[in-house]
């Protein structure tokens, strides 16, 4: 059994904040300030460039992910760090529409994270040739698979209402269908099971610095199906993927499997931040966490429900069919998140009227849950919300 208390003991939490935003930047973990500042000191200090070789920095994208494999069900040597999510979809999308070369059609959701949605659409028009993002709602995915899909572009757990697609039952329409798959876990590593090998997912990334604590700007990963690993063309060919990439060879040569899907210069600083932050998964299992989660989510809905009528669930109500985070709709969403965000419960606001809160079991239990409520209760119930300070809207909300 997890020691939620150890765990909770292991992150900065501030004096006199609930924090219910580790969906969208987790916490500190308390062991990465002194990683940060031994890697920059010791490694990058005293080793200079030597560092690559001698303080491993070359080898951590790999190591740092097959870490996050354990995660997410992948095979060991299947996923690989570096750059920005919004990078990794494009690089996924684009290899696995090479991969189907006789079909024209992306086929993604209206419940997808906008970068996503941007980047493919960016990926067609340079494309030309006909190549098309098809939309759908997101219960109409499942239907929407047909012949005349290339690559599903689907993201596992909608970032504004927590609904969860089901991977597996999709990921077999699309194969049957003759499509391939690409995954965003961005909502789903660190939060829930997931077990890519297990239904067959052809590609997949994620990013880290929600639920899995890496620190703004943290590395995203990309996972490849093993079976493809040696196929896929890296369609960002940069040359830390080459084979051999200190030959400085004029011809590019994709390296070895998931190696071929690095680019650049790896963020170091950034993945020794995340290394440390992985610790705290060898304490628990992703499913003691979901069954927590599960727990912590329940309760928060009832809750609300019972003190703050007025505000409308925009979540599943099943708790199979949803991530880790619980939405709520209310016309004055905005100003109500200011109010919590002014009394110490932070979450965030999502355009145009959701509040959404984040629920992480490694430092969020049901003490926190219910002081989040209770503020939450009162501001409803005296509209405390209801001031003019509370209506400015900043540039990140
Ligand atoms: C958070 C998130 C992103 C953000 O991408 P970055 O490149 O890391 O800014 C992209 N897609 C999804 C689905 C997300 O949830």
């Amino acid at each position: 059994m997890t020691d939620f208390a150890k765990t909770k003991s292991l992150f900065h939490l501030p004096e006199g904040v609930i924090y219910l935003d580790g969906n969208s930047l987790g916490p500190l973990p308390k062991s990465v300030p002194a990683r940060l500042a031994a890697t920059a000191t010791d490694e990058w200090g005293e080793m200079l460039i030597t560092g690559w070789n001698r303080a491993g920095w070359m080898e951590m994208p790999r190591k740092v992910g097959d870490r996050i494999a354990r995660l997410i069900g992948a095979e060991p040597g299947s996923v690989v760090m570096g750059d920005t999510l919004s990078i990794k979809v494009y690089q996924a999308l684009a290899s696995a529409l090479e991969m189907n070369p006789d079909r024209r059609v992306i086929l993604s959701d209206t419940g997808n994270f906008p970068s996503d949605l941007y980047i493919a659409d960016g990926l067609v028009r340079s494309l030309g040739r006909g190549y098309e993002l098809r939309t759908v709602t997101p219960e109409d995915v499942e239907a929407a698979i047909d012949e005349s899909v290339a690559v599903t572009l689907i993201t596992e757990v909608d970032y504004r209402t927590g609904r969860k697609h089901d991977m597996k039952k999709l990921t077999a329409k699309a194969h049957a269908a003759g499509a391939l798959t690409v995954w965003d876990l961005a909502h789903s590593a660190g939060a829930l099971p997931v077990h890519l090998a297990d239904c067959g997912a052809d590609f997949a990334v994620g990013c880290t610095y929600k639920y899995l604590n890496s620190g703004p700007g943290g590395p995203a990963f990309i996972y490849v199906a093993p079976r493809h690993a040696e196929a896929a063309r890296p369609a960002l060919s940069g040359w830390l993927g080459h084979e051999s990439p200190f030959a400085f060879d004029l011809d590019y040569r994709p390296g070895r499997g998931i190696e071929r899907m690095r680019v650049g210069t790896p963020p170091i600083l950034q993945l020794a931040a995340l290394d440390a932050a992985m610790d705290v998964w060898d304490l628990t299992t992703m499913e003691e966490v979901r069954a927590r989660s599960i727990e912590l989510t329940e309760h928060f809905i009832a809750r609300v429900e019972a003190t703050c009528p007025s505000l409308t669930l925009a979540s599943p109500r099943d708790p199979e069919g949803r991530g880790s985070q619980v939405s709520f709709r209310h016309p004055e969403g905005y100003a109500i998140m200011q109010a919590l965000i002014a009394r110490g419960v932070i979450g965030d606001f999502r355009a145009p009227d959701t509040l959404r809160f984040g629920f992480t079991p490694l430092y969020i239990g049901l003490e926190e849950v219910n002081g989040a409520v209770e503020i939450l209760a009162e501001i409803m119930g005296k509209a405390l919300w209801d001031r003019p300070e509370y209506k400015v809207k900043a540039r990140v909300t």
